[in-house]
C-alpha cells in the first residue's frame, strides 16, 4: 500500500513517521525547499517526548515531481492550502484512492469533493498534536487519537480494513458515525481559545483566569452552536464549553499558546477563515446573524494584514 501525505510539516511527519517505522510505504510531498533539502540529505530527524529516535528516509518530493499512484493520501496542509495542495497533488490519485483530512476546521469536504468521489473521502479530527524543531526535524509529545468518518459510506468494509492496517502504526484511529460532532466541538474550542489568546495576547490559562471569560466564550459558542444545528449537527455548547474549561489547567493545555497565536506570530497566514470565518459563512447560508465571529475574523485578518503575514 503506497501512502502519500501530501504536506510534510508537523501532522504529516508525525503520521508518516508512525508508519514508516512500522514498515510502511511512505512518501512526502511539501514545497519548502530547506525541509526537503534536509530530509534528503540526512533523513527526517525525529525527537518525540525529547527522546532523539533518530533519522528516517523517507522519500520527499515537491508535488511537481513526484510520479506513480498512491492508494492512501493524508492531506496535511494548512486548511487554506488545501485547495491549492491537492490541484498539485491530482496527478498522484487514482480511481480508489481513499483521502484522509484530518485538518482542523470547517468545509474541508466541499473541496475535498471537487477531487474525489464521497466515497473516498475520509473526514476526521484528530488530537495528536506535533511540531517541527527546524527544517526535517520532527519534535513532538505524547499520543493521541483519531475519529474519522467515510462521507458517503459505501463499500465501508474497505475503510474499515483500511484504518485496521494504519491502527497497527499506532495512528489510534477509531471510525464513529458520530465524527461531524467530534469535528464541530473541536472547531467550537478553536474558535475561542484560538482567537481570543491571539487578540488578547495570553496563554490558555491566562484567558480561563479572566473572571468573565464564560461571557466571552458563550458570545461565540452561541453562534456556532445554532449555525452548527442548522446544518443539522448535534452540537453539544456544554460540552465544548467543559472541553474550553479542562484546557485552563497548566498540568493540560494552560500553558500553550493555540496554533493561530503560534502562526500570526511567526508571520504566517492563519486559519481563521475555517473557523469563526466558516460560521460567518454559514450564518448567511441559514440567515442567522454571527456578529461575534464576523468581528473576530475581521479584527484577526487585520492583525494579519498589519503584521505583513504570508
Ligand atoms: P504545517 O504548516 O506544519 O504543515 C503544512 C505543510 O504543508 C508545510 O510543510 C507546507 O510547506 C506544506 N504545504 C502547504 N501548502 C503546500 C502546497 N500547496 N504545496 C506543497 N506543500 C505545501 O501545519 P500542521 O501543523 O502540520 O497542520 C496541518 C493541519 O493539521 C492544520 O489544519 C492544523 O490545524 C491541523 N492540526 C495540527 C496539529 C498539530 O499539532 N500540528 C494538531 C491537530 C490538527
Amino acid at each position: 500500500m503506497k501512502i502519500l501525505f501530501a504536506g510534510a510539516g508537523a501532522l504529516g511527519t508525525r503520521f508518516g513517521y508512525m508508519l514508516f517505522k512500522n514498515g510502511e510505504d511512505v512518501t512526502f510531498i511539501d514545497s519548502w525547499q530547506e525541509h526537503i533539502d534536509t530530509i534528503k540529505r540526512n533523513g527526517l530527524k525525529v525527537i518525540i517526548d525529547d527522546k532523539e529516535l533518530g533519522n528516517c528516509n523517507i522519500s520527499i518530493y515537491r508535488p511537481e515531481e513526484a510520479k506513480g499512484k498512491y492508494d492512501v493520501v493524508f492531506v496535511a496542509t494548512k486548511s487554506m492550502q488545501l485547495k491549492s495542495m491537492l490541484n498539485k497533488v491530482k496527478h498522484l490519485i487514482h480511481d480508489d484512492t481513499k483521502i484522509i483530512c484530518i485538518l482542523n476546521g470547517l468545509g474541508h469536504v466541499d473541496t475535498l469533493k471537487e477531487f474525489v468521489k464521497e466515497e473516498n473521502i475520509l473526514i476526521g479530527v484528530t488530537v495528536w498534536t506535533s511540531g517541527l524543531g527546524g527544517p526535517g526535524i520532527l519534535k513532538a509529545y505524547g499520543t493521541g487519537k483519531t475519529e474519522i468518518k467515510q462521507v458517503k459510506e459505501d463499500n465501508l468494509d474497505k475503510t474499515l480494513k483500511l484504518i485496521e492496517k494504519l491502527n497497527k502504526s499506532g495512528l489510534n484511529m477509531n471510525y464513529s458515525a458520530d465524527t461531524y460532532q467530534s469535528i464541530w466541538h473541536k472547531a467550537g474550542l478553536n474558535c475561542v481559545l484560538n482567537t481570543y489568546c491571539t487578540l488578547i495576547d495570553c496563554n490558555i490559562n491566562e484567558y480561563g483566569s479572566y473572571e468573565k471569560h464564560l461571557d466571552l466564550t458563550r458570545a461565540v459558542l452561541n453562534e456556532v452552536t445554532a449555525v452548527g444545528r442548522a446544518e443539522g449537527i448535534n452540537v453539544n455548547q456544554e460540552v465544548i464549553e467543559k472541553n474550553i474549561e479542562n484546557c485552563f489547567d497548566p498540568r493540560t493545555a494552560g500553558l500553550h499558546y493555540p496554533s493561530l497565536y503560534q502562526d500570526m506570530k511567526n508571520g504566517r497566514l492563519t486559519e481563521i477563515d475555517y473557523l469563526n470565518g466558516a460560521i460567518s459563512k454559514l450564518g448567511k447560508k441559514h440567515d442567522i446573524p454571527t456578529p461575534v465571529c464576523d468581528v473576530i475574523t475581521l479584527m484577526i485578518h487585520s492583525k494579519e494584514h498589519i503584521g505583513g503575514n504570508k
